[in-house]
């Protein structure tokens, strides 16, 4: 096992990583920007690097500065979280080639699942399912672009191959719109992502997001832990999670599930992975790859019992997978809610000095956060500072724990979205589960 690992990220995924390498007996480097000196990681490392100013592009973002980091503290390891540097192919590159393991896929396998039409060939080769499309670049011929949003049908959206983020995406209801729109998705393409090449899929209108976690070893093993679903989303981003997705069947599950994992071992992937689909009508459609760990593993694990960081590291290590399929059960059901300083109105980030912090508690309450009193949020980076996590045996008494759980929390000095995650589970509809993605939106009146 590694001696030593340096997390390159903050906040609570950095401290999950940590708690993770404690139980392992690794050592720990925290690198920080310098308005990030406080952070509850921070203080718990073995050692910590200040790695540059505020700015996630001088510190978090700064690659020599981090692999000096991992220089000068002789760390075996690094860990990129989530965000920042986690599917950057460069970075890991840089860092196996400065001699460091990087705790997560080859870079070549994330320079693929970063190109999304390779990832999509790569997927249908596989039996995962996709979404109708024209399973490939879109070429100049027009007539032939025509032709091929006529096959697929209206509504069609285009995607820019190297897009992400919620970016680089048009959809186009008639076919009027069809050619403008190819050329406007390449030219916004092209200036944001160096890399024009677009692709066509089918829009489908409705849909949910289900998403399937995934383990693999160097050695030719895969495993799926099952499913999420995390349609409850304002602007693309998630607000609610939760596992399993509520009306899915175990053949389903252990269909697609398995599809996943022999992806995996198709390509040779290697770590904890996120195969994300839209569910719409009863069946799947494969959208992309994540090729790190999810803000939203937690409700993974609730009800699988594993650990996915430790896994990662594990692997990473070169250890084999501690599971194989048949030893994977699920106990009950877990829902996340994302805590974010910001107005519960208008979303605004709303950053500033904790001055009273209540933490909740109870049977199958989880709380990841590094918040403490006295702690300030900067106004630098995202605005999640926390995920209250509750499990129960089903999926009623998760949410009657969640409600319990924000009733008890107390976070003064700063605005939080609490309000809205009380909002949302006093919700019929998301009690009954199974709402789509445009729901929070249309709720909320966007
Ligand atoms: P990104 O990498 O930018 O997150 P994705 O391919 O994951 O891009 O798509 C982001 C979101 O865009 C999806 O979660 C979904 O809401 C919407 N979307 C993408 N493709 C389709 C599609 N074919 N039909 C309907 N919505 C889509």
């Amino acid at each position: 096992m590694f001696d030593k690992i340096l997390i390159a990220n903050r906040g609570e995924i950095a401290l999950r990583i940590l708690r993770a390498c404690r139980e392992l007996g690794i050592k720990t480097v925290a690198v920080h920007s310098e308005a990030d000196r406080d952070l509850m990681h921070v203080r718990l490392a073995d050692e910590s690097v200040c790695i540059g100013p505020p700015p996630s592009t001088e510190s978090y973002l700064n690659i020599p500065a981090i692999i000096s980091a991992a220089e000068v503290t002789d760390a075996v390891a690094i860990h990129p979280g989530y965000g920042f540097l986690s599917e950057n192919a460069d970075f890991a590159e840089r860092v196996e080639e400065s001699g460091f393991v990087f705790i997560g896929p080859r870079p070549a396998t994330i320079r693929m699942m970063g190109d999304k039409v390779a990832a999509i060939e790569a997927m249908k080769q596989a039996g995962v399912p996709c979404v109708p499309g024209s399973g490939g670049p879109l070429g100049n011929d027009d007539n032939e672009n025509l032709r091929i949003a006529r096959e697929i049908g209206y509504p069609v959206i285009i995607k820019a191959a190297g897009g992400g983020g919620g970016r680089g995406m048009r959809v186009v209801h008639s076919e009027a719109a069809l050619l403008s729109a190819i050329s406007l998705t390449r030219s916004e393409a092209a200036a944001a992502f160096g890399n024009d090449t677009v692709y066509m899929e089918k829009f489908l209108e409705n849909p949910r997001h289900v998403e399937f976690q995934v383990l693999a070893d160097e050695h030719g093993n895969a495993i799926h832990l099952g499913e999420r679903d995390c349609s409850m989303q304002r602007r693309h981003q998630k607000v609610i999670e939760e596992a399993p997705a509520p009306g899915i069947t175990m053949e389903q599950r252990s269909r697609i599930g398995e599809r996943c994992a022999q992806a995996c071992r198709d390509i040779g992937y290697r770590g904890a992975g996120t195969f994300e689909f839209l569910y719409e009508d009863g069946e799947f459609y494969f959208i992309e790859m994540n090729t790190r760990v999810q803000v939203e593993h937690p409700v993974t694990e609730m009800i699988t019992g594993v650990d996915i960081v430790r896994e990662q590291i594990r692997i990473a290590a070169g250890e084999p997978l501690a599971y194989r399929q048949e030893d994977i059960t699920w106990r009950g059901h877990a829902v996340e809610c994302r805590i974010n300083a910001e107005d519960p109105e208008t979303f605004l980030p709303s950053p500033g000095r904790i001055e009273t912090l209540h933490v909740p508690g109870g049977p199958g309450i989880r709380v990841d956060s590094h918040i403490y009193a006295g702690y300030t949020v900067p106004p630098y980076y995202d605005s999640m500072i926390g995920k209250l996590i509750a499990h129960g045996d089903s999926r009623a008494s998760a949410l009657a724990r969640m409600r319990t759980a924000l009733s008890e929390a107390v976070i003064e000095g700063i605005r939080t979205n609490i309000p809205l995650h009380q909002r949302l589970l006093a919700d019929t509809n998301f009690q009954a589960g199974g709402t789509n993605i445009h729901y929070l939106e249309k709720k909320l009146g966007l």
